[in-house]
């Protein structure tokens, strides 16, 4: 049997990269920084995932009970790698924890960060309490709490979510779009339209991406939810003590446009994870030049990295949907195998 797999990150990427593996009699070794596995959607809190409609926690939680049920795959949590040294077939990897790890081959499945919206301060986020994030509603809604005013905890009558905040923005260094943003803004219009009926939802975009088959979660928001779509360039966020006031210019009728709201939620995009100029640095793999891990090649082996035998996959390669992250964990774990196999066939 050859060495493990060593693959970094617990999000479903890693998830999705250790059952792999492990489904075919590999040993694997998991880790990851905090204390409970399953990534962004679990770590963050969200409610129900697109496209499927199924609960992030019952979703990605079956992928995280899988992985803990699973004896080939040893999980260290709370845990970093520190140091990486060897070569494909034989790396070392030095523990946070003081423990260290042989290893065949590696997978970096270590995702991204989610903008920070103080760093829009002109879009009220941290000046206001009723200017929240996507990933705070989707708390409200997964805590079974129900979406409210942070300023007063009452159910607010009219929202309005405000797209690409951190996504497409190059005055702030954010040129990419985040892929996934119009579509989970649309499912939460139909979320709050659901748990509050008489509540008013407004997405505010540049562009509607809801790409592929993701565009029927936009029709269904306007056709059956009755969700309400403004094509604007945002000026400002303010408040006059009590309502914050969206200003900005209605880009189809050209004209200034000024509405006051109860609620106003950043739909805010995927950063590079803040530790990648740390993981470039210690196993050795070049970077995007926006930041992200950087992928090899696109059409040769699935996951490649600059350093041979060490892998990427979901967001750690940019921004990504869940679906597409399992899909190349899947995928960078066949990449490691194949590439452990000159090894297996010399044992
Ligand atoms: C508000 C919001 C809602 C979203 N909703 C959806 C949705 O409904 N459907 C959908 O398809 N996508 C959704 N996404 C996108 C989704 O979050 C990503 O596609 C998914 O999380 C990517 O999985 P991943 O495993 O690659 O990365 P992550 O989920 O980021 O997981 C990475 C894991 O690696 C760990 N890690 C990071 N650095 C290290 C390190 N140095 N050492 C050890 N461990 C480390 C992290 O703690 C984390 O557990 C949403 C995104 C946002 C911002
Ligand atoms: S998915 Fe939509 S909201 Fe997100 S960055 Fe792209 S266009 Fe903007």
């Amino acid at each position: 049997m050859s060495k493990p797999i060593l693959i970094v990150g617990g999000g479903p990427s890693g998830l999705a990269a250790a059952h792999s593996a492990a489904s075919v009699g590999q040993k694997v070794v998991l880790i990851e920084k905090m204390d409970r596995l399953g990534g962004a959607p679990i770590l963050s809190g969200y409610s129900k995932l697109v496209p499927s409609g199924e609960w992030a926690k019952d979703a990605i939680g079956s992928m995280v009970d899988r992985v803990e049920n699973n004896k080939l795959i040893t999980v260290h949590k709370d845990t970093k790698v520190t140091e990486f040294s060897g070569k494909p077939g034989n790396f070392k990897a030095k523990l946070s924890s003081g423990k260290s790890v042989n290893a065949g081959a590696t997978i970096l499945c270590t995702g991204f960060t989610h903008f920070d919206s103080i760093n829009k301060p002109e879009w009220g986020f941290g000046t206001y309490p009723d200017v929240v994030t996507t990933t705070q509603v989707e708390q409200m809604i997964s805590s079974g709490k129900g979406v409210r005013r942070p300023s007063n905890g009452e159910k607010p009558k009219r929202v309005a979510i405000l797209l690409c905040v951190g996504s497409r923005d190059r005055q702030i260094g954010r040129e990419w779009c985040s892929k996934i943003c119009c579509s989970v803004s649309a499912k939460m219009g139909m979320e709050i339209r659901e748990e509050l009926p008489d509540c008013h939802v407004y997405i505010y975009y540049m562009d509607i991406r809801t790409y592929g088959l993701y565009e029927d979660i936009y029709w269904k928001s306007q056709e059956e939810f009755k969700v309400k779509y403004i094509k604007a360039r945002i000026a400002e966020v303010t408040s006059d003590g009590d309502k914050v006031i969206v200003k900005g210019e209605d880009t189809l009728v050209k004209r200034p446009i000024t509405i006051p709201f109860d609620m106003v939620v950043h739909a805010i995009g995927m950063d590079p994870n803040v530790d990648n100029m740390l993981i470039s640095d210690i196993f050795g793999v070049d970077l995007h030049n926006w930041g992200y891990i950087a992928k090899e090649n696109t059409y040769g082996i699935m996951g490649a990295t600059s350093r041979e035998g060490v892998f990427v996959a979901g967001a750690a390669i940019g921004p990504e949907t869940i679906d597409d992250s399992i899909a190349q964990g899947t995928a960078a774990a066949m990449s490691a195998l194949a590439s452990l196999s000159p090894a297996i066939a010399a044992e």
